[in-house]
């Protein structure tokens, strides 16, 4: 399935809560979850309907899905991986996600959204380990170090990156602003992951 290109402030109002893609403007009252909070479209403001435990199913999933930006297959992709692994199913799944590359760069603050982070993966710009990387579901592990391409540090994107960056990251994570570099410190836990959702139902729905 083709990749969403429309205005992604839809995307969390159809979820009903902030997903977190669009960067500073998700922070400020501007944002649409906080003055329009009911779904996009012509009937959004209509009767609510009750969901049925299906639909609860399936709207925790796409919840996930957008906010960390991955296609379906990826998903079910990703599903067995955690299906497989020990522990629970639906906090492997999480760690999975956090994992992704694009997801490290962003939550380093070396990009301001995750659609950045992927497209400066992509665009060669990041290096793990020494090398490398433009695949934006590369899955990261625990003492990694990421940093940005040296080349490109001298552009203006980078450059204002050590006046804009608030110096704080997750735990898991350890960043050094100055060189542009960060590292991964520990494998994220559910504590980690801020997003309120409920990963029991995404574990229910993939496994009919
Ligand atoms: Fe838009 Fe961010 Fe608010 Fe979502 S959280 S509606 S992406 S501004």
């Amino acid at each position: 399935m083709a990749r969403y290109t429309g205005p992604v402030c839809r995307l969390c109002r159809r979820e009903g809560q902030k997903l977190y893609l669009k960067g500073d403007k998700c922070f400020l009252d501007k944002c649409p979850v906080s003055r329009r909070n009911y779904p996009p479209g012509q009937h959004g403001q209509g009767r609510r309907i009750k969901l049925s435990s299906y639909g609860m199913q399936l709207r925790e999933k796409q919840k996930a899905r957008r906010h960390y930006g991955v296609s379906e297959s990826k998903m079910r992709k990703y599903f067995a991986m955690a299906d497989r692994m020990q522990g629970i199913t639906g906090e492997n799944l999480l760690k999975i996600l956090e994992l992704r590359l694009d997801n490290v760069v962003y939550r380093l603050g070396l990009a301001e959204s995750r659609a950045e982070a992927r497209q400066l993966v992509t665009h060669g710009h990041i290096k793990v380990n020494g090398n490398k990387v433009d695949i934006a579901s590369y899955l990261t592990s625990a003492g990694d170090t990421i940093e940005i391409k040296e080349k490109s540090k001298n552009s203006p994107k980078f450059k204002q990156l050590a006046e804009r960056h608030q110096g704080n990251v997750k735990q898991w994570l350890q960043v050094n602003v100055e060189k542009m570099q960060g590292s991964i410190v520990s494998e994220p836990t559910r504590e980690d992951i801020d997003l309120a959702l409920e990963e029991h139902l995404i574990v229910e729905l993939y496994s009919k």
